[in-house]
């Protein structure tokens, strides 16, 4: 147990805990929870701490299960695996190739906790590709009243479902049960063109690569494109030039390393608004924005999917974030950009900065009230109920 100062990873989200405990044991895990119930506290399980929005912020106990890692058991014959909830995505990458398996996609960096990026929906890119948590069949939780539950696709979609983007407030994942896929290589290429050839081509360049985003420049209103795709299918691009390119197994080459620390605002929108919405944001941003911000803004897909509160919930969805150095005052630049998200419908990022909360948020998820229904059930004190996430589910 320690006592200090906790920060996020880009700095910008410093508090303090009554405690930081790290447990290494699930029935450690449950004492914790039993005794913080017993004291009529609140408990919120933290990951790798890459969210910048305020989700683990609490004045009372802080749980980290970076202790607990690695993967517990697999079934090969249905690519399928039990992960323990502190394994990072490069380590879940590296076991999994161990056993001939991979996962179906990464987001931009592959060090976050499996239940982190799980519990917010974290997501790479790709048309046909889901969010990481559409990999969630089964979990084993910590509850408010500090028991262990099992619960299975085949037996509670629902539940599965709910849990998936639960953002540590249905329980506390000790065992992830995920789909996963035979081990396979890809072929990454990166290419340069300039931001109107990119668009006047989005929809091929979406549709003929299996992984497709385009980071755009706002100085130089150029675009870089990354792609990926198996060996062998790679595409033609005659408007733009190559730049880099690699082929190696899928999980050490989805994701790269980040060094430069940013804050992020990101908002997930119907993919047919995808254009019109990047449009507009370019427009204010090169009118507005160009001086103070060189920062990129990257333009993602990402595919539909079942889960309550994923910012992809039936919705074909194109994402868009912008970024700014952690240092400079971020705030005055995402609050001038997010409403064009808000015309859009736009879901944010959980993780990331965003102004929303309940009130709006019921209207852009048809599920929201379903959630909060179990919520109420599964933890009916407000144990995993800090301030914060009490105003966002707009539970009192
Ligand atoms: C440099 C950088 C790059 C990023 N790139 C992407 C990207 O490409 N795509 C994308 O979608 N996002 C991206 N993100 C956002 C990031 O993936 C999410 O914020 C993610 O949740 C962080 O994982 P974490 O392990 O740090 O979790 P944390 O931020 O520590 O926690 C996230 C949530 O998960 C919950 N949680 C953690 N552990 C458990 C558990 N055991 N049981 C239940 N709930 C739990 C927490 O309570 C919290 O609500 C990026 C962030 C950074 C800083």
């Amino acid at each position: 147990m320690t006592t200090e100062e906790w920060n996020n990873w880009s700095g910008s989200l410093r508090f303090t805990p009554e405690r930081i405990e790290t447990p290494q044991t699930e029935e450690e895990v449950c004492e914790l929870v039993r005794q913080t119930a017993d004291a009529g506290g609140t408990l919120r399980v933290v990951g790798q701490g890459h969210s910048s929005s305020p989700l683990v912020q609490t004045d009372d106990v802080l749980l980290s299960l970076e202790e607990m890692t690695g993967v517990e058991s697999v079934d090969a014959d249905r690519h399928q695996a039990w992960v323990r909830p502190g394994t990072n995505i490069e380590q879940l990458g590296e076991e999994l190739l161990d056993e001939e398996m991979a996962v179906h996609n990464q987001g931009d960096i592959n060090v976050q906790q499996i239940a982190g990026a799980i519990g917010t929906g974290t997501h790479g890119t790709g048309d046909t590709l889901g969010n990481l948590s559409t990999m969630l069949l089964g979990v084993r939780m910590v509850t408010a009243d500090g028991r262990i539950i099992e619960r299975n696709i085949e037996d509670d979609p629902d539940f599965i479902h709910a849990a998936r983007v639960s953002l540590g407030t249905l329980g506390i994942f000790v065992g992830l049960r995920i789909q996963a896929e035979p081990a396979y290589k890809l072929h990454r290429q990166e290419w340069c063109t300039g931001v109107e050839e990119c668009l006047d081509h989005l929809d091929d360049l979406i549709e003929q690569n299996r992984n497709f985003d385009f980071y755009w420049y706002p100085r130089s209103d150029e675009v870089k494109i990354r792609t990926l795709n198996p060996p062998g299918e790679t595409p033609e691009l005659g408007y733009a030039e190559l730049q880099k390119e690699n082929i190696d197994w899928a999980p050490r080459n989805l994701s790269r390393q980040r060094m430069l620390k940013f804050d992020e605002m990101e908002y997930s929108l119907p993919a047919s608004d995808g254009p019109q919405a990047f449009r507009r944001v370019r427009d204010k941003m090169l009118a507005e924005h160009r001086r103070d911000v060189g920062w990129r803004t990257l333009y993602r897909t990402v595919a539909a999917d079942d889960a309550w509160l994923s910012t992809s919930y039936k919705r074909p969805t194109v994402t868009i974030s912008l970024h700014h150095n952690a240092s400079l005052p971020f705030w005055k630049f995402f609050n001038d950009i997010e409403p064009v998200f808000h015309s859009h419908d736009g879901r944010p990022h959980w993780g990331k900065k965003h102004n929303l909360r309940a009130d709006r948020l019921a209207t852009l998820y048809p599920k929201f009230d379903d959630f909060r229904r179990l919520r109420r059930q599964l933890d009916p004190d407000g144990v995993f109920l800090s301030d914060y996430m009490a105003e966002l589910l707009g539970e009192r």
